[in-house]
């Protein structure tokens, strides 16, 4: 049967299972192997342009064969079909893989209030859904979560709690009346006074297996004290005897060097206050320092002393807690936006962050996609990951390079390539169904038909709130 032209499958024995045993697949189609016994499992999406994630140009009239959870192989979208499978014709549409945001923030935010009363699995659980039906198939928690957090990550990992694959730092590590403040409902992050203290609760978070170690490194703008290299050095040391990453959030350059010189593995943010000098990018090149930009949070902070041009745009709409829309609009948010100190300085990071992500890229450093969504009300769950790939274009990337740092290199720096992140024989079924391509345009991310988790369709898109 011509089926059998399908393109090869390398299954891995045990992934799948079919009745009794494993199934061994060579270069023939699998799907032409199981007549009756898997068929009626197996999804046919045709007729589709396919983003890959791998950053080769799109395939056109593909087919993507989805058995169970994960993907059989990607074919011919005319390629004739087993009669028992299902199959779906998506002419006219694009699939791209979920994107990954690799700095992000539970169960903070609740309408237009941060608070550590809002640290419920209810809650939390909304906000996994938010992401998934923006597309977003997985989410690391940067260091504000609380020991609660490790069996919901077990249960998201297992299958059995909806939304966004959890990630996370755990309890992150501040500065005693510092950084990050207790206020933003952030008060479970260790606070070391010592660099004995520091090594101690490094052991204490370690058994928990956190996917990083989060530290904040910066005083925002002088109003608090800063983490000292003696802590954060003890804190890195301590993290690498016990296998374990250390990301940080910066702002400046000065102290991305001293943390890159210590062994930092990656920078949670973009450096905002300097070019990166050619030396520290070849020192984070050669000790494979990852860099995550966050830049939309950066044009979060003051894009709202004028109306945006997303400020009316449904897909922006539907993202945002009750009560925020009334906030941002209002003259007294405006004004205060007018009257903050820091705004010319906040207003003048962005260009420097597109510089530097630019400069990093173009060097070879692994570049992730993150955006701090959920630290404050005005950083949406959603909006906020699809805004992060328009400000990359921005900066110079192409669609299809910023689509692969959202996609294959977040799922690298979670250390999930092989299930999600890129589409592949044998990853996750998990993939954005797009009405518009977006090589050709990156706001065409937004124009999402439908989210697949797991083989199977769970979200229609974002919609408006029921609350
Ligand atoms: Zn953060």
């Amino acid at each position: 049967m011509r089926a059998l032209n399908l393109q090869s499958t390398k299954l891995r024995s045990g992934k799948l299972r079919f009745g009794t045993g494993a199934l061994l697949c060579g270069t023939l189609l699998c799907a032409g192997l199981l007549p009756g016994m898997a068929a009626a499992q197996i999804t046919v999406l045709r007729h589709v342009t396919l983003i890959d994630g791998n950053g080769g140009a799109p395939r056109r009239n593909a087919a993507l064969i989805v058995n169970g959870e994960r993907i059989q192989a990607i074919a011919d979208g005319d390629a004739p079909l087993l009669k028992e499978a299902t199959s779906i014709d998506l002419t006219g549409k694009t699939i791209m893989p979920e994107i990954v945001n690799a700095h992000g923030h539970l169960g903070l935010l609740k309408g237009t209030k941060m608070s550590a009363a809002n640290y419920t699995e209810d809650n939390i659980v909304r906000q996994l859904q938010q992401y998934q039906d923006y597309g977003v198939g997985a989410v690391l928690v940067m260091g504000t979560d609380r020991d609660t957090m490790y069996p919901w990550r077990a249960q998201s990992h297992a299958g059995t709690l909806p939304g966004a694959l959890i990630y996370t730092a755990g309890r992150g590590f501040g500065v005693p009346e510092g950084v990050p403040p207790v206020s933003m409902g952030i008060d479970a992050v260790y606070r070391p006074a010592t660099p004995e203290e520091a090594r101690k609760d490094v052991q204490e978070l370690a058994p928990h297996k956190p996917d990083v170690v989060k530290i904040w490194v910066d005083d925002f703008w002088g109003q608090y004290p800063k983490m000292k290299p003696e802590i954060y050095g003890a804190i890195i040391d301590e993290a690498h005897r016990h296998h374990l990453r250390v990301a940080a959030h910066i702002y400046h350059e000065e102290d991305a060097q001293k943390l890159v010189d210590l062994g930092v593995d990656i920078l949670a943010h973009s450096v905002r206050d300097a070019e990166i000098p050619d030396s520290l990018v070849a020192e984070m090149k050669r000790k494979h320092v990852a860099y995550i930009g966050t830049m939309d949070l950066d044009e979060f902070m003051t894009a709202y002393e004028d109306d945006p041009a997303w400020l009316t745009d449904p897909f922006f709409r539907y993202a945002l807690e009750p009560g925020v829309y009334e906030m941002i609009t209002s003259p007294g948010y405006k004004q205060s936006i007018q009257n903050d100190k820091k705004t010319p300085a906040e207003v003048a990071a962005l260009p420097i962050a597109f510089k530097n992500i630019k400069k990093v890229y173009d060097a070879g450093i692994l570049v992730a996609l993150g955006t701090d969504s959920g630290a404050t009300p005005i950083r949406p769950f959603g909006f906020g990951e699809h805004r992060e790939l328009q400000l990359l274009v921005k900066a110079g990337l192409t669609p299809l390079q910023a689509i692969t740092l959202a996609t294959k290199n977040s799922a690298e720096l979670l250390r999930a390539s092989g299930e999600f992140g890129v589409l592949r024989a044998g990853t996750k079924a998990n993939f954005i169904v797009l009405d518009r391509d977006p090589s050709e345009d990156i706001l065409n991310t937004e124009s999402i038909s439908s989210v697949w988790k797991n083989g199977k369709k769970v979200s229609d898109g974002p919609h408006p709130r029921s609350e």
